[in-house]
């Protein structure tokens, strides 16, 4: 099996390594990530300037790592354009959660979800951080038994896996739907200007069986998720209550 990794936070951070060296546990693994931090870049793509890659000099566990003046579906693409015959992509471990509304513009869960337009499986993990950075060393079973669980379910797939800090189990879950739960807030610069950010509020405590639950309860969290944003039930409705 050919497995292409990338992720949002860049080349460097820790959560690549961790998942690259999980990875090459299970196939011939590449690693394809953006040179500097994409996160919240949702599904952006390059379309404006050229890409250009470079070898970088890190070693996953013997994988292979490149990096791209791209975002992460720009580093999926490249990466499978160049390294033909992927059969899985793998995205993360993002150094923080991607639960619920956070899927909208996570650059973690787009990197999996390029790979699922190209129609192979993508799998996006992140995990939950405090003031220290994650122990990978305790998660990598976890990992290691999600990507059991799903490298064995028939088809292409997209799959948002999100760790706790500390794991005492794993749970199947769906999103979790809440209104936005992003706040602007303001403040002032040293020089006296007025500037804002774009923040995320504490939400009430979510539904059983969500993404945002499990992972408050100390379980790995794993969601299948559909490209097909379509409203189904309300297309029928619409048809039937006024025929075009
Ligand atoms: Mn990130």
């Amino acid at each position: 099996m050919r497995i292409l990794v990338t992720n949002d936070d860049g080349i460097y951070s820790p959560g690549i390594a961790a998942l690259a060296s999980i990875a090459s546990r299970f196939g011939k693994t590449t690693a394809v990530a953006p040179d500097v931090e994409q996160s919240s870049m949702g599904h952006a793509v390059t379309h404006s300037r050229p890409l250009s890659i470079k070898k970088a000099r890190l070693d996953f566990n013997g994988v292979e790592a490149f990096k791209v003046n791209g975002t992460p579906a720009d580093c999926v693409a490249l990466g499978w354009h160049l390294y033909a015959r992927t059969d899985l992509a793998l995205s993360g471990i993002n150094m923080g959660p991607n639960l619920g509304n956070s899927m909208w513009h996570s650059g973690t869960l787009a990197g999996a979800k390029q790979a699922v337009l190209f129609g192979v499986k993508g799998i996006a993990f992140s995990v939950s951080t405090g003031k220290m950075d994650p122990d990978f060393t305790a998660l990598a079973p976890y990992v290691e038994k999600v990507l059991q669980l799903l490298i064995g379910m028939p088809g292409p797939a997209l799959y948002n896996v999100n760790l706790p800090a500390r794991p005492i189990g794993i749970r199947w879950t769906r999103q979790s739907v809440r209104l936005y739960d992003g706040a602007i807030v303001p403040g002032v610069d040293p020089m006296g200007r007025k500037h804002y950010w774009f923040t995320v509020k504490p939400l009430a405590p979510a539904d059983e069986g969500t993404d945002r639950w499990a992972v408050e309860n100390g379980y790995v969290s794993i969601t299948p998720l559909l490209l097909d944003l379509t409203h189904h039930d309300q297309l029928n409705h619409m048809q039937q209550q006024n025929p075009l």
